[in-house]
């Protein structure tokens, strides 16, 4: 389905803010004009829930930046947070099903750790690329890869 995929983030960020403004951080966004794209629009919706709620959990002050951009014939979509990081040996299970950091920070919050694994199973479905920096005790930046 052609989709504005700004809209999708638009209302996302709308959904969320209230919940985000009652834990004290801040959002941002800086969405640039993109052409309509061919997706499943509610996945991708879903994708977005999951890693700006996770951005939300996993950050205690500070703010989320959510950016949107075309490159060559990708959009390219990045969600930034301050938040807690990812320590460098746990970045690449994070994607695994059920996985979670094992520390009594992951611990505190809920969760089933399916969230990253549904978003990696969506965006390969697209074929897209998702991947992940981060920096412990700075935070963390996913960004999502979609062809146009
Ligand atoms: P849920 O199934 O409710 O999403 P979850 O958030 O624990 O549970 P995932 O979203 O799959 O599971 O994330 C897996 C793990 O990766 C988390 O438990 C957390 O330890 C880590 N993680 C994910 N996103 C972030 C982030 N933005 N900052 C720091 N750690 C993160
Ligand atoms: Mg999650």
């Amino acid at each position: 389905e052609w989709t504005n995929i700004n809209q999708i983030i638009e209302k996302v960020i709308t959904n969320l803010k209230p919940e985000i403004a009652k834990k004290g951080l801040m959002i941002t966004s800086n969405l640039r004009d993109i052409p309509l794209i061919k997706i499943d629009p509610k996945r991708i919706e879903q994708v977005l829930y999951n890693l700006i709620e996770n951005a939300m959990k996993y950050t205690h002050q500070g703010e989320i930046t959510i950016n949107s951009y075309m490159k060559n014939e990708f959009v390219k979509i990045k969600i930034t947070d301050t938040g807690i990081g990812i320590p460098k040996d746990e970045l690449s299970k994070i994607f695994e099903r059920f996985y979670r950091i094992e520390q009594s920070r992951a611990r505190k919050t809920g969760g089933t750790g399916l969230g990253l694994y549904v978003v990696k199973q969506i965006v390969q479905a697209h074929e897209g690329e998702i991947k992940v920096d981060s920096v412990e005790n700075k935070g963390s930046t996913f960004t999502i890869k979609l062809k146009i």
